[in-house]
């Protein structure tokens, strides 16, 4: 199977929004010494609005000027590593400032689908143009904020312009519709990747773009009692290294801790540890594709270590591979 490791390359976006050295630098490193041990390479998704704020705001304000110092280093020593970084957009950070001294937040706009259809236009060709100055190399895939990509018909005209070829947004079965989200893939085809023109969820084999879905897993409620308790219990091990809080999610937690959750398959924290199982429902399925998503915002020293060991233990048997390995001109 083709396993691929994707991060969203990103600070949280609730109030603090957490600091760029503990949310994105020093997790991220942590992640590339992992890959350097296992020569494994990955995907990370660039939050190309930050960006774009990092670039408004540096000449304004020194501690930005700092930030922009510390990313620009990180995302080139990423791509010169070999890994793939590809287009991540949160179009709210077009309502975003800076105050000299934190980033100030505002998320009603948080879809790209909030947005006019010039708008849509304007903001996925400028942070493709962002990210490809920043990487020096070929933007083809993306992955959206907070998965809200629906509906597609709305952005699609705006893929084709700008070359996007390839979407990893989806997760099957997945819903919230919640606060600013929304997003449903309750009906996907039964593969792995697929094709699609206007909506994500819609298998089109004429379609011009193509859909590689997150992997997908059902989590007990009792998984989620064990993973708030263990991030009570033993902080160290399993609090996150971001120091920001997320947007907020209504009703998440509570159906998280009353009847479980069918989410993405994900590195994150205590997730990992149904890594393998997401695997081998994938295998028994027959897929030869099995995208993992992650947050450096959200590791911890816990699933770093199991990461590392998962990829020991799955790397000879399967392959490790980034969107740019494949070929999306076909
Ligand atoms: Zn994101």
């Amino acid at each position: 199977m083709n396993l691929f490791l994707t991060y969203d390359y990103e600070l949280f976006f609730g109030a603090p929004t957490g600091s760029v050295e503990k949310c994105i630098i020093e997790p991220t490193n942590h992640l590339r010494d992992i890959a350097n041990r296992t020569g494994v390479k990955m995907v990370f998704f660039i939050d190309t609005g930050y960006l774009k704020q990092l670039e408004i705001f540096k000449d304004q304000f020194p501690k930005v000027q700092h930030e922009y110092d510390l990313v620009k280093e990180q995302i080139q020593n990423l791509v010169a590593e070999g890994h793939d970084c590809q287009l991540h957009i949160h179009p709210h950070w077009e309502d975003c400032t800076h105050d000299g001294n934190a980033w100030e937040m505002v998320t009603d706009r948080y879809k790209l689908v909030d947005f006019s259809d010039e708008e849509i236009l304007k903001v996925v060709l400028e942070y493709r143009d962002i990210l490809q100055r920043w990487t020096q190399k070929p933007i083809h895939s993306y992955r959206a904020g907070g998965w809200c990509l629906q509906p597609f018909d709305r952005v699609a005209a705006a893929f084709k312009k700008a070359g996007l070829k390839l979407d990893s947004t989806v997760f099957p079965g997945g819903k919230f519709t919640a606060g600013n989200y929304y997003y449903d893939f309750t009906n996907t085809p039964d593969k792995s990747t697929w094709k699609f023109s206007s909506d994500l969820c819609q298998e089109d084999s004429q379609g011009d773009f193509i859909e590689y879905p997150i992997s997908n897993y059902k989590y007990s409620l009792w998984f989620f009692w064990r993973l708030f308790g263990f991030g009570r219990l033993q902080p160290h091990l399993h609090k996150p290294i971001g120091d920001g809080y997320p947007m907020s999610s209504p009703g998440l937690k509570k159906q998280m801790l009353t009847k479980g959750m069918n989410l993405s398959a994900s590195v994150d924290g205590y997730f990992v540890t149904k890594l393998q199982r997401a695997l081998q429902n994938n295998a028994k399925k027959g897929y030869n594709e099995c995208v993992i998503i992650g947050h450096p915002k959200a590791c911890t020293h816990f699933a770093l270590k199991k990461l590392e060991k998962f990829i020991e233990k799955n790397k000879t048997k399967h392959s490790f591979l980034t969107f740019a390995d494949l070929e999306l001109n076909q």
